[in-house]
């Protein structure tokens, strides 16, 4: 059998800063004899709301396995005259700047139907310096979907039927049939590894530190936690004058509710999963 993990170029491997993205991004490594071909590219992007364990994370794969990846932010083109900026570990946003950006920019929050977080911050950001600075027409974007994120792999391959984009979304990880218990066993093995907590193979710090699509016992779990990472939130929301979801409750009230009484957990959680890989 074809080793699925052999990439073929132009190629863009979306890299979010979770263990499965990393997972796959070493497995492509392997397939190529330890080192990318040129026509392959890492890509992170960052909304300035991901955690700084989840930037270290990063930084510590590109040092580790000798890879070269690009951090890109979305800018609003109006005041910086371009719509993105290439970062790195030590410029990266650390504030929710370009997400808080976006949102004073578009005069909306994003909710879970329209995603214009995903969509502007990260697939239009990685589409832009594609085009702009690889200067490709067409490209394989590689995702760390897993085998068992069965309704996200149907989504994507749903989508590259359409042929609406300039790309055809490849899923090796979901083609291998690997699932979370496979990244799991792999980072349990590895000489290092993302500082969130791992809750049965999965990461309810990831992605962006309070994402309006994790469940809300996970959110006021996290805010139970560290009530500090709600303030970027409840700002948001009283200068949008709206609420992220509006059948839930606001991110001052959870904070609030965070702070009494109550049993928190991760794993009773019934999130719908975010647009945005692990
Ligand atoms: S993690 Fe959540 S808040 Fe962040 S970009 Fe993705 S969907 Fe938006």
């Amino acid at each position: 059998m074809d080793n699925l993990y052999f990439i073929e170029g132009p190629a863009v491997i979306s890299f979010s800063g979770g263990r499965s993205s990393a997972y796959m991004l070493n497995e492509i490594i392997q397939a190529h004899g330890g080192a990318l071909p040129d026509e392959a590219k890492v890509i992170f992007c960052n909304t300035g709301l991901e955690h700084h364990e989840t930037l270290d994370f990063v930084q510590e794969c590109a040092s580790r396995w000798g890879v070269h990846i690009t951090w890109l932010e979305w800018r609003d083109k109006a005041i910086f005259g371009t719509a993105f900026d290439v970062v790195s570990h030590n410029s990266a946003s650390r504030n929710g700047e370009p997400f808080r950006a976006l949102v004073r920019k578009r005069r909306y929050l994003p909710n879970p139907v329209t995603r214009l977080c995903t969509a502007e911050l990260k697939v239009k950001t990685i589409e832009r310096y594609c085009k702009q600075v690889l200067g490709l027409k067409e490209w394989n974007s590689v995702v760390g979907l897993r085998a068992d994120e069965r309704h996200r792999v149907s989504n994507a391959l749903r989508r590259n039927e359409t042929s609406k984009d300039a790309w055809e979304t490849v899923l090796p990880m979901a083609e291998a049939g690997i699932t979370k218990r496979d990244v799991s066993s792999f980072w349990q093995y590895q000489p290092f590894d993302l500082g969130l907590p791992n809750i049965n193979g999965s990461t309810p710090h990831g992605n962006c530190r309070l994402c309006f699509m994790k469940g809300q016992r996970t959110i006021m779990a996290i805010m139970r936690l560290d009530p500090n990472s709600a303030d970027w939130w409840i700002d948001t929301e009283k200068e949008a004058g709206a609420t992220f979801r509006s059948d839930r409750l606001s991110y001052a009230d959870m904070k609030q509710l965070s702070q009494d009484q109550g049993d928190f957990g991760f794993e009773a959680d019934e999130g719908l999963p975010c647009m945005c890989t692990d």
